[in-house]
């Protein structure tokens, strides 16, 4: 029988960021992880300047930036409504917190490797290629797993579900999660070879029936997003789905676009459906959920690497300041987690209204829209929320009734 202070089930960006920074005060921590190498499964690479801080606060940054992390510093919204030049006379400068140059791009297995490394040099016992986990919550928390043909049991003070969307954790200690309908959408693939397109520079817009996002990850790599109709489901699928999402980014109101048209895929190309899950208390006796374990926002704001860090530094504290690691420890993270969640999901149904809803009534309301924004332009600054976090935005555009009155 092993024996640590926490098991972490899951050794992605959320375990290995929180198995790090427990370990590196003396606990002792074992993590768990499915997979024997990382593979790109069109995931997060695109972190908010909010969440920069978060990797700041967890020092994670110097890693992520010495294995090949990168800044944005541009954000130009060229757009099928406007042209090229109107377009940049809009561009909005990224460093809008201090201390941080703009978004950072990293590719995710790299920044998954970076955060595993930091967990083990930190002191974490890390086992990978594990299966059949199963848990027993409670006030004597037990993991029983396989690993290396052998079936083994660890107990411990505290498990944490780090293991992503279709959490294990989160089934095994009966949480339920909660999920909207799937509004749309979204596609992402990998390319390279793309040098010709500025390395500073993201590019985010609306281009006939697709919401697209180009995120440079720097030396001619770029992440490339697509958000489209339900009803086009096959859109980017199968051998061609690859080829049909370059040629789709051959779009006539962004300069250059060419370049990325003309790239080359590196990675799979996936379709993922947009929506906003959570789980209203993430925690029981002896289990506490994070990351996209504990529920996510809707791809389309690109939120989830962010909101991960900050549910590890939120924990991570909670952990270390205190002795007794009961189930109500982790009530005001629940609280904290649950306003930050609904903020983002309601910037996230601005986005989607604004720009992921396809046909002619939506196009209509879209103009009326940008119309009433030109003349007031706070009413677009719920938007902000996905670069300086949930919370630095004011209360009123979270409140019921402000959306309605924009897109009516
Ligand atoms: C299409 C798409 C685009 C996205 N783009 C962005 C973006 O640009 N920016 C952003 O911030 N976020 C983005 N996200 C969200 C982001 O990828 C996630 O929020 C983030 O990866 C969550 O980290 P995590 O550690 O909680 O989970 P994961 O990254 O999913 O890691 C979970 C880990 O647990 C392991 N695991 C799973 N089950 C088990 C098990 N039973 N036993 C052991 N191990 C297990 C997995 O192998 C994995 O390593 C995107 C998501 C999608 C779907």
């Amino acid at each position: 029988m092993e024996r640590a202070d926490v098991v972490i089930l899951g050794g992605g960006i959320g375990g290995c960021s929180l198995g790090a920074k427990l370990a590196s005060t003396g606990l002792q921590i074992l993590i768990l992880e499915r997979e024997t190498d990382f593979t790109d499964r069109v995931r997060g690479e695109w972190i908010a300047p909010w969440g920069v801080v978060e990797l700041q606060r967890l020092d994670l940054y110097d890693r992520v930036m010495a294995a090949g992390g990168h800044h944005i510093t541009r954000h130009i919204p060229y757009d099928e409504l406007v042209s090229p030049k109107e377009a940049e006379a809009t561009a909005m400068p990224l460093n809008l917190v201090k201390g941080v140059a703009g978004p950072l791009a990293i590719e995710h297995v790299v920044l998954q490797n970076s955060a595993l490394d930091k967990a083990i040099e930190s002191g974490c016992s890390v086992k990978r290629g594990v299966a059949n986990i199963e848990i027993k919550p409670g006030s004597n928390p037990r993991v029983s797993y396989e690993h290396d043909g052998g079936s083994l049991q660890c107990d411990c003070r505290l498990i944490v579900g780090a293991d992503g969307r279709t959490s294990t954790v989160r089934r095994q200690s009966g949480l339920e999660i909660v999920e909207d309908p799937v509004d749309h959408l979204i596609a992402g693939l990998l390319v390279d070879n793309a040098d010709d397109w500025p390395e500073d520079l993201e590019a985010v817009g609306k281009y006939g029936n697709m919401y697209y996002f180009i995120f440079p990850q720097g030396n001619g790599k770029i992440r490339l997003y697509a958000d489209f109709d339900l009803e086009d489901r096959g859109r980017f699928t199968g051998e061609s789905g690859a080829k049909e999402m370059l040629s789709a980014f051959n779009m006539a109101c962004v300069p250059n676009s060419g370049a990325i048209s003309k790239a080359t895929p590196i990675g799979p190309c996936r379709t993922f459906p947009s929506q906003d899950a959570w789980v209203d208390d993430p925690f029981v006796d002896g289990v506490v959920l994070i990351g996209d374990a504990a529920g996510y926002n809707d791809p389309i704001l690109g939120q989830g690497l962010s909101v991960t860090l900050r549910d590890t530094r939120i924990v991570s504290d909670l952990l270390i300041e205190h002795t007794a690691w009961h189930r109500d420890l982790f009530i005001p993270y629940g609280v904290e987690r649950k306003e930050r969640l609904r903020r983002l999901r309601l910037c996230a149904q601005f986005v989607t209204t604004m720009n992921a809803r396809f046909g002619s009534e939506a196009e209509a309301r879209r103009v009326r829209a940008k119309r009433r924004i030109r003349r007031d332009p706070t009413l677009q600054l719920i938007q902000l929320a996905a670069f300086v976090g949930p919370e630095q935005v004011q209360a009123k555009y979270f409140e019921p009734g402000f959306q309605e009155a924009l897109f009516k």
